[in-house]
C-alpha cells in the first residue's frame, strides 16, 4: 500500500517536473485548469468559479474594514504572505456592514443563504461578506491562499525573448540578467473568482499534546495551521509540561511557565481558536506514557501516593483531597487558556480505577459517576460544559474490536452511562475504525451530545467525520498524540473532513499524492517562518531518523 503511494506520487513528481520543464521553456503554463487548480485552497470552498482575468497587486494597496474585521490579524497575515512587498493602508469604511472588508475598492458580494462568508475578486478588486467575525476571518485565509506571488520584469523579459527566435543567445542572457537584479521586486497576482463557503460542522477541533521534548515552534506551526485551515478549537494537554501552583509535582522542574505557555494561547486566540484547557482527572494521573514508566508526581514526591491508586496510573477519588486539587488545577487552567465554553477531563483508560483499601469498600461505579458529576458540576459554575473520552462508557463486549470500550465485567463503568450529566460532552475517539461507527448514536439515543474523534490514519478521520455528519455529532476532534509529525501533514485532510459538502474536497487534484503536503509545507513557510534555521523547517526537527528501523 505504501510502497504504491511512493511509486504513485514519484511518478505524479516526474509529471510535474515535466510540466514545469515545459512552462519554462515554452514561457506559459503547460497544463490546463482542469490538471491542476489555478490555486490551491485549504480546505476548498464549497461553491467556487473562477473566472477569466487576473488582478494583479504590487507596491501598495488599500484594505477598507468593516467595524468588527479582526485587523490586526489580517494585516499580520498580509504582510506574512507577501513578503512586505506590497503594503496594506488600513482604513474603516462606515458604509461597509461590520464584517466585511474591500480590498482595492471592490464591492462585497451578497451572500447566498448557506454562506458563512462569500468573496469575490474582479477587476475592481477583491472584497468579502461574512456571517460574523470568524466568517470574515475564513474569507481572508481564503483569499491569501489566492495570492501567487510573480514577477512583472520576469514576465515582460519571458514576453519579449518569445518575440524573438526561441533559439537565440541574446534573449536568454537579457533574462538571466532581469532575474539577477528584481529579486525584491514582488507583485502578486489573484484570479477573478466568486466563492461562497460555509463548514459542515460547527465543531472542529484539534488535540495537541506537550511533551518533554516537544519543540514550542512545532506546537505553534500546528496551531496557526489548524486556525488557517479554519478549524474552531485547539485543546492543550501539557504532560507534566506547565507549571501549576495547585501542586508543584505536578511538573517537571523543565516544564514550561505560564508566561511561555501563554505565547501559543496568544497566538491561538489572534487567529480565531478558542483553547480547550484539559488535565486528566481520573485515568492517565502519571501525566507520563505508560510506555516508559514515569510518574510526575510520584518520581518527584512518593509521599504523595496516597492521591493515586496503589499503581499510580488513577487518581483515588475517596481521597477527598484528590477532588479539592483537581478543582483548583481546573480552576488554574481555565484561567490560562482564557474565555471559553469547554474544559476537557480526559477520563479514559482508568484501568486502576479503584484498588485501594478504601475504594475497594465502594460501589465503584457509582464512585466514577459521582466524580465525573462533581467535575462537571464544578465547571459549569465556571461556566464551562466538561468533554470527557468516552470509552469508560462503552462496554467491551458489546463492540467489535477496533472500537475503545473499555467497560468490562471486572470494572463495568458502561453502567453509570445512564448516571452521567447530560451537559457532558462525550469525545467518542475510536483510532481503529475506518467503516460505520454505531457508538455516536448509541450517545446520541441516550441524550448525550458527542464529538468523533480519530487520530491520524487518513481512513480513520474519514470515518468517523462521515458518521460524526451522519449521526449529528457538534463536530470532530482530531488527536495527535505523540505523532505530531504524522499529523500537521494531515490536517489539509481532517479540514477537507470537517469542511467539505460530503468530502467533495477530498476527490479534487489538489488532495493528490504528496501534493497536499507540498502545499502545507508552502503555507507554514508564511504562516511560521524557519527564518532559514533548519530544524525550524517544515514539521520534524531531523531529516533522517538516527537509526534505521
Ligand atoms: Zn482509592
Amino acid at each position: 500500500m505504501n510502497t504504491q503511494h511512493i511509486s504513485t506520487s514519484r511518478r505524479d513528481f516526474l509529471k510535474t517536473s515535466a510540466s514545469m520543464a515545459g512552462m519554462f521553456l515554452l514561457g506559459f503554463p503547460a497544463w490546463g485548469a482542469q490538471d491542476y487548480p489555478r490555486r490551491t485552497i485549504h480546505p476548498y470552498p464549497n461553491k467556487l468559479a473562477w473566472g477569466d482575468g487576473t488582478l494583479r497587486l504590487s507596491k501598495r494597496a488599500t484594505l477598507a474594514l468593516g467595524r468588527d474585521c479582526d485587523v490586526e490579524m489580517m494585516k499580520d497575515l498580509w504582510q506574512r504572505f507577501t513578503f512586505g512587498a506590497v503594503k496594506l493602508d488600513v482604513t474603516s469604511d462606515p458604509s461597509l456592514k461590520p464584517v466585511e472588508f474591500s480590498l482595492a475598492g471592490a464591492r462585497p458580494p451578497q451572500r447566498e443563504p448557506n454562506d458563512t462568508y462569500a468573496l469575490t475578486v474582479n477587476a475592481s478588486g477583491i472584497a468579502a461578506s461574512g456571517v460574523d467575525a470568524a466568517a470574515v476571518r475564513h474569507a481572508w485565509f481564503t483569499m491569501l491562499q489566492l495570492l501567487q506571488p510573480g514577477d512583472d520584469s520576469v514576465a515582460a523579459s519571458l514576453l519579449a525573448a518569445r518575440r524573438t527566435t526561441s533559439d537565440s543567445p541574446p534573449a536568454a542572457s537579457r533574462l538571466a540578467a532581469t532575474v539577477a537584479v528584481s529579486n525584491h521586486d514582488l507583485s502578486f497576482a489573484v484570479p477573478h473568482v466568486e466563492i461562497h463557503d460555509w463548514p459542515v460542522m460547527k465543531f472542529r477541533g484539534l488535540h495537541l499534546c506537550i511533551f518533554r521534548e516537544t519543540p514550542p515552534h512545532m506546537i505553534e506551526r500546528a496551531i496557526r495551521l489548524a486556525a488557517f485551515f479554519k478549524f474552531t478549537h485547539v485543546v492543550l494537554e501539557f504532560w507534566g509540561m506547565l507549571k501549576l501552583e495547585a501542586l508543584k509535582e505536578l511538573s517537571w522542574p523543565e516544564a514550561w511557565t505560564k508566561a511561555e505557555a501563554g505565547k501559543l494561547v496568544r497566538i491561538a486566540r489572534s487567529m480565531g481558536l478558542e483553547v480547550i484547557p484539559m488535565f486528566n482527572s481520573w485515568g492517565h494521573a502519571t501525566a507520563c506514557r505508560i510506555a516508559y514508566g514515569r510518574h510526575v508526581v510520584l518520581d518527584q514526591n512518593p509521599r504523595l501516593a496516597p492521591l493515586f491508586e496503589p499503581d499510580g496510573w488513577t487518581w483515588c477519588l475517596t481521597n477527598p483531597r484528590t477532588l479539592d486539587l483537581l478543582r483548583r488545577v481546573h480552576d488554574e487552567l481555565i484561567e490560562f487558556a482564557g474565555p471559553g465554553q469547554y474544559f476537557h477531563i480526559g477520563c479514559d483508560e482508568a484501568y486502576s480505577h479503584a484498588t485501594c483499601d478504601r475504594c475497594r469498600q465502594t460501589d465503584r461505579v457509582q464512585l466514577f459517576a459521582d466524580h465525573i458529576n462533581n467535575l462537571a458540576a464544578h465547571l459549569e459554575k465556571r461556566g464551562r460544559r466538561a468533554m470527557m473520552w468516552g470509552d469508560a462508557l462503552l462496554e467491551r463486549a458489546k463492540w467489535p474490536s477496533g472500537f475503545a470500550a473499555n467497560g468490562s465485567p471486572a470494572l463495568p463503568t458502561h453502567l453509570a452511562l445512564d448516571r452521567v450529566s447530560r451537559k457532558i460532552i462525550i469525545n467518542d475517539w475510536h483510532y481503529d475504525v475506518k467503516g460505520e461507527v454505531p457508538t455516536l448514536a448509541h450517545f446520541r439515543e441516550r441524550g448525550l451530545e458527542t464529538i468523533a474523534c480519530p487520530w491520524n490514519s487518513t481512513a480513520n478521520i474519514r470515518a468517523l467525520s462521515k458518521a460524526a455528519v451522519a449521526n449529528k455529532s457538534d463536530g470532530l476532534l482530531m488527536t495527535t498524540w505523540h505523532h505530531l509529525v504524522q499529523s500537521i501533514p494531515a490536517l489539509h485532510y481532517t479540514a477537507a473532513c470537517v469542511w467539505s459538502k460530503d468530502q467533495a474536497a477530498l476527490g479534487l487534484r489538489q488532495a493528490e499524492g504528496a501534493l497536499p503536503r507540498a502545499a502545507t509545507a508552502s503555507i507554514l513557510r508564511k504562516l511560521a517562518p524557519a527564518d532559514g534555521k533548519f530544524d525550524r523547517a517544515g514539521w520534524n526537527t531531523f531529516e533522517l531518523p538516527s537509526v534505521i528501523d
